[in-house]
């Protein structure tokens, strides 16, 4: 889709960057991070929302995310870390590409959603 910003992302036409690449996932640092390795986990194929997600895409998103944590704690040192997936305008998405938030969190760094 020429006028998503992931695709445009995934697709080289805009710059970010990334961490982690494969065939199916993009992982990009959000560009407005809530916190310090704030990082979203795209796939690449534009899917919206967790609505046209398949169950096996998403387990392999889900154990792409656990060992990210798992990273993020490492090289962070982070003390928490949220998990976060909106889905539709209601639920606050606000770029129409399916993606899921890691925003590791510090004692007291005062990140609101
Ligand atoms: P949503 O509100 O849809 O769950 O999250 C969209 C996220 O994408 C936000 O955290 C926002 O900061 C991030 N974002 C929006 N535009 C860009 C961009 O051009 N580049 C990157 N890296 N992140 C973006
Ligand atoms: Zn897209």
């Amino acid at each position: 889709m020429n006028n998503c910003i992931f695709c445009n992302i995934i697709g080289g036409q805009m710059n970010a960057a990334t961490i982690f690449e494969n065939s199916e996932f993009k992982v990009i640092m959000d560009r407005f991070p809530a916190s310090r390795g704030h990082i979203l986990i795209i796939p690449k194929e534009h899917i919206e929302n967790i609505f046209e997600l398949d169950s096996e895409t998403g387990s392999r998103l889900f154990a792409l995310a656990t060992h990210l944590a798992k990273v993020l704690k490492q090289k962070l040192n982070c003390e928490g870390l949220n998990v976060l997936q909106n889905n539709g305008v209601a639920a606050g998405q606000t770029v129409p590409h399916f993606h899921l938030h890691l925003i590791p969190r510090y004692t007291d760094d005062k990140v609101s959603f």
